[in-house]
């Protein structure tokens, strides 16, 4: 529904009303969000097949009529191609292992560090990092486009306007933990980390009213400390990253410098005085890579 308000200039009046209309046409069917929780669609319209058929066919319809607004926010948003539609999300998620060589003695069920998660699918997820840039473009365009993300969060960068992240959880973004200040996390003693992880849990928790599962150790270091810790206050996994996105380019973690199944996609909130772009311009950017090898951004938390 933000779509409908939403004002962009540059399109002009006739994308903003198409845009209008096929939200609404979404909105009328309640198939504007793509809520995980909602695995029949809605509720099967006169004549409509009941039962998992109908159920099925309701979600079909609800991914088509999704693409169709995609496709038109795509245009609006100056994506060179629309971004693909995420299949429909597990019922039951992966099971995750830590990554080989990346274990360390965290202790008995400590939380798993990975930078893909295992599924078959053609699929890859978004993380932004640290928060220093607030732009209010980026909430506008990825409720546009419909791409899921989730925001690795440090209080001291986002302390300035702790309401725009309030906005982008508003929008269905989850919010987690990359600690109170940004530190290499192996260079502290157990009471600092504990103090850069566990109140950041607890800060996070008090201004958006939930306990992140997620952690995010900055940099990608970390110990035995930081897995103990981290377990200790909530966090259920640790993601890492594959490949790092910019608004020039991307950098590869793998040797094969390409897109994988599940693979996590790291990038910043950052802007032009850090790097050479927008917030927008980034996303442009890691969206044609992303569409031209094949992939559908998936939600990380419909998965971990
Ligand atoms: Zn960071």
């Amino acid at each position: 529904m933000q779509l409908v308000r939403q004002n962009e200039n540059k399109h002009g009046n006739w994308g903003r009303m198409v845009l209008a209309v096929l939200m609404v046409a979404a909105i009328g069917s309640g198939c504007a969000s793509e809520s995980s929780d909602d695995p029949g669609g809605s509720p099967a319209a006169p004549g409509r097949q009941a039962g998992p058929a109908g159920a099925l066919s309701a979600y079909v319809e609800k991914v088509k009529r999704a693409q169709a607004v995609r496709a038109v926010a795509a245009k609006k948003w100056g994506l060179a191609k629309t971004p693909l539609a995420a299949p429909r999300p597990p019922a039951v998620k992966p099971k995750i292992a830590t990554r080989k060589g990346f274990e360390v003695d965290g202790g008995e069920s400590s939380p798993p560090v990975f930078t893909t998660v295992p599924v078959k699918e053609k699929i890859v997820f978004l993380t932004i990092d640290d928060g220093a840039e607030k732009d209010p473009a980026l909430l506008r365009m990825m409720s546009d486009l419909q791409i899921p993300y989730s925001a690795f969060l440090t209080d001291y960068l986002i302390s300035s306007n702790y309401g725009y992240f309030k906005q982008m959880q508003d929008r269905g973004v989850s919010l987690h933990n990359h600690t109170l200040n940004h530190r290499y996390l192996r260079g502290l003693s157990y009471a600092q980390q504990k103090h850069e992880i566990c109140d950041q849990q607890t800060k996070l928790e008090k201004r958006y009213g939930k306990r992140p599962p997620l952690f995010r150790p900055p940099y990608g270091s970390y110990n035995e400390d930081t897995l103990r810790i981290a377990r200790s206050c909530g966090i259920k996994a640790i993601p890492l990253w594959a490949a790092e996105a910019f608004p020039d380019r991307m950098e590869w973690r793998e040797r094969d410098r390409d897109l994988h199944p599940g693979d996590i996609i790291l990038t910043h909130f950052r802007g032009h005085k850090d790097w050479k772009g927008s917030m927008p311009d980034m996303i442009r950017r890691v969206m044609k890579t992303v569409t031209d090898k094949g992939y559908a951004v998936a939600k990380l938390e419909d998965y971990v």
